[in-house]
C-alpha cells in the first residue's frame, strides 16, 4: 500500500515565507482598536479559522486587561465581530504582497503528481481570501486538485473536517495513505485528528516567522536556534516529521511509505 495524497496548508507552507500576511493584518486591526498586540500574541493561534483566531487573542488575559482599560469594559462578542469585519479587507490587501510561492513548491508538487499523488489543501483563510491566493499561485505554476476553507465545513482546525472533505473529493482512502503538511501546531492536530501522517514545516513557517530575505540575513547559529524552537513546538503538537520547507518533504514521504509497507500507521 502506497501513499495516495498530500494535504498542504497555505501561508508559511506553500506561499508567504514566514506566514507574514495574517500577522500584519492582525497587528493592524488591534492597533486601530486602541489595543496593540505583540507578535507572539498574533502568532500563537495561527492556523485556526481567522474569526476564531481573533476571538482567541481577545481571550488572552493580557489583551483582555488592556482592552478593558482602554474601552472601560471587557471585550464582547460585538467587539470580536467588529474586529473581524475590519480584518477582512486588511487581510485581503495584505495578501497582495504575500502571495509568492515558497521556493521549490511547483517542483515538488510536479514530482508528487508524477508518483500519482492527489494534491489537496486546507487553510484558516476564508473562501474569498483563498480564491485570491489560488489565482496568484496558478500564475506561478501551482494548482492543487482541491481546496477547502473552514467556512465550508462544520469547524476549522484542529477539527479534521477540511481533511475529510479533501479525501472525499480526491477519492482517497484509507486516511493513513495521506499526509498533512503545515507550519503550525493546529495543522498537526488537524492531520492527526483526521488519522493522517503529519509533517511540520519549520524554516519557512509561522514558528520561525521570517521572510526569505530576513532568513537569509540571519546568522547560521541563530537560524539553528530558531529551527530548533520550531521543531520542538511542532513535535510537541504531534508532528511525525519536521522539515525546513516543502522542498525537503519528498524524502520524508519515502520514509512514510516504507513505514506503511512494514505495517506502521499514524
Ligand atoms: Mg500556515
Amino acid at each position: 500500500m502506497k501513499l495516495k495524497g498530500v494535504i498542504f496548508d497555505w501561508a508559511g507552507t506553500l506561499v508567504d515565507h514566514g506566514s507574514r500576511a495574517p500577522v500584519a493584518a492582525l497587528l493592524s486591526i488591534f492597533s486601530a482598536a486602541g489595543v496593540p498586540i505583540e507578535l507572539p500574541e498574533a502568532r500563537q493561534f495561527m492556523g485556526v479559522a481567522k474569526k476564531k483566531h481573533i476571538e482567541n487573542i481577545l481571550e488572552l488575559p493580557r489583551v483582555r486587561q488592556a482592552w478593558s482599560e482602554f474601552h472601560d469594559s471587557p471585550p464582547s462578542q460585538i467587539d470580536a465581530d467588529s474586529l473581524y469585519a475590519a480584518f477582512i479587507p486588511q487581510q485581503l490587501s495584505c495578501l497582495e504582497s504575500h502571495a509568492e510561492l515558497i521556493d521549490g513548491v511547483p517542483h515538488v508538487v510536479a514530482r508528487l503528481r508524477a508518483r500519482g499523488f492527489k494534491i489537496g489543501t486546507t487553510t484558516g483563510y476564508t473562501r474569498p481570501m483563498l480564491d485570491y491566493l489560488l489565482a496568484q499561485a496558478a500564475r506561478q505554476g501551482f494548482e492543487p486538485d482541491f481546496s477547502v476553507c473552514p467556512d465550508e465545513v462544520p469547524a476549522g482546525r484542529p477539527a479534521p473536517y477540511m481533511c475529510y472533505r479533501n479525501a472525499i473529493h480526491l477519492e482517497t482512502y484509507p486516511l493513513w495513505t495521506m499526509v498533512k503538511i503545515g507550519d503550525t501546531p493546529v495543522d498537526m492536530e488537524e492531520g492527526l485528528n483526521a488519522g493522517m501522517w503529519t509533517i511540520g514545516i519549520t524554516g519557512t513557517g509561522n514558528e520561525v516567522g521570517l521572510t526569505e530575505a530576513e532568513w537569509e540575513a540571519t546568522p547560521g547559529d541563530q537560524q539553528h536556534l530558531l529551527v530548533m524552537g520550531a521543531e520542538k513546538t511542532l513535535l510537541a503538537a504531534g508532528a511525525h516529521y519536521v522539515a525546513h520547507s516543502v522542498a525537503e518533504c519528498e524524502a520524508i514521504l519515502d520514509s512514510i511509505e516504507a513505514r506503511i509497507h512494514e505495517g506502521d500507521r499514524p
